[in-house]
């Protein structure tokens, strides 16, 4: 039945990394529903011509402008059109071709693009939370303006979603992130301190791309994913909690006003939520592992280490203080993440940098879009002089 249907026409934006490659994957397994119709990267254009090229799209877009030749050059026999450049990724995101977009950039630079695609009222698979984070007022209020269905991909966001299905006349009271507390759970500052990036990178539960897997080490990736819940699911910030669960296994709980909660469990395996954020409302069938109760003989769940884990903290004063601010953490953690990535300061400068930019940058409470490019390249520009980059 589900085969009768026209193939939905999809989009990957940053179709190199840990969600992209995972997308085609799933797109792989279900090519009687699916037809992949533009890829983008940022420098990785050997992934990019080898997947151009078992997927045929439309077009595909490589920023680094200084790659173009060689993609050109590599689709040259194939009917491909190739693009370079930060702009193609608006242009092609404004194409009429494509009906849902799996927004798996990461960072800052996925919100334009994404923003693109909303106003031209496609079907929005997101991953990139960062979206929401710097943007989220604007955003959501673009996708109602346009229909533009939003979906998340984000593990927990995915869970909430589902939980809601069928119960639109039923106000949610709260909401339960889970997060694993990643690879230093248990840790205290003393040892953070001299933790190396080789260290950071390895999540216990999922496999992901490098700045996300450091923002879970330092707990900011639940921060984001607090303020990513805020603008989807239109809750005040005392409506969202979050507990660790080391094990990963319930991706999210929701509780409505009679108590009664509901909650999404599987293994942690991005597949799932991205399979299920592009054929909604439809489940697809897959041979994914099925879960085992016998190997979980327990669940744990505990509060979050707020003193050692200040970056969640400093994400939910954002949060609540609204306006400009998540922008401007965003932007001070992008840059001091990377700069740890490159091994330039210590795990736990990442929050010092953080901190000392969002005290810096003024706030604005009420920003137009054009007040957000700007507020993410002022904090950007402090964090970097803070790290004397
Ligand atoms: P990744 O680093 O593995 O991949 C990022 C992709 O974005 C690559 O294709 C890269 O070419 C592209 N990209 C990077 N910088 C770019 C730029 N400046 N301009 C254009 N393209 C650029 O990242 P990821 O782990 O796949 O994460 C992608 C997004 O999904 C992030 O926002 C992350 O928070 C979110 N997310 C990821 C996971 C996961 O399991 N990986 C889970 C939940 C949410
Ligand atoms: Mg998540």
């Amino acid at each position: 039945m589900l085969g009768d249907m026209p193939k939905k026409r999809v989009a990957i934006f940053g179709s190199t990394g840990s969600i992209g490659t995972q997308a085609l994957e799933v797109i792989k397994a279900n090519k009687e529903l699916f037809e992949v119709e533009i890829l983008t990267a940022h420098t990785n254009d050997e992934l990019l011509i080898a997947q151009s090229l078992e997927f045929l799209p439309n077009a595909v877009v490589v920023v680094d402008e200084g790659k173009y030749e060689k993609v050109k050059s590599a689709l040259s026999s194939t009917a491909i059109k190739v693009f370079a450049g930060e702009l193609a990724l608006e242009e092609t995101a404004s194409f009429d071709t494509y009906d849902v977009m799996i927004a798996g950039i990461v960072g800052f630079a996925g919100l334009k693009p994404t923003l693109k695609a909303v106003e031209k009222g496609k079907i929005i698979a997101l991953a990139n939370k960062e979206t929401l984070v710097v943007a989220g007022d604007i955003v959501m209020q673009k996708a109602l303006e346009n229909k533009a269905p939003i979906i998340p991909v984000d593990s927990e966001h995915s869970a909430i979603f589902q939980c809601l299905v069928g119960e639109s006349r039923n106000p949610i009271e709260r909401i339960i992130l889970t997060a694993s507390g990643g690879p230093f759970l248990g840790k205290k500052p003393n040892f953070l301190v001299n933790v190396k990036r080789d260290h950071a990178l390895q999540h216990p539960n999922w496999s992901m791309g490098a700045k996300i897997s450091i923002d879970s080490a330092t707990l900011m990736n639940k921060g984001l994913e607090m303020i990513e819940a805020k603008w989807l699911f239109n809750l005040n910030p005392s409506q969202i909690e979050v507990v660790i669960h080391p094990q990963s296994v319930i991706h999210s709980i929701v509780q409505f006003e009679d108590g009664s909660m509901k909650a999404q469990m599987g293994y942690p395996d991005m597949k799932l939520p991205i399979q299920y954020a592009i054929g909604f409302p439809n489940r697809l069938k897959n041979d994914f592992p099925r879960f085992d109760f016998k190997k979980y003989p327990s669940m744990n769940f505990e509060e979050p280490d707020y003193k050692t884990f200040r970056n969640l903290g400093l994400a939910i004063e954002a949060l609540k203080a609204g306006g400009n601010m998540a922008c401007v953490l965003n932007a001070a953690n992008e840059i001091a993440v990377w700069a740890f990535l490159k091994n330039r300061i210590g795990f736990l400068d990442i929050t010092a940098v953080v901190e000392k930019t969002i005290e810096a940058v003024s706030f604005i409470k009420h920003p137009t879009l054009q007040d957000y490019f700007d507020s993410d390249a002022e904090a950007r520009n402090f964090a970097a002089s803070l790290i004397k980059l």
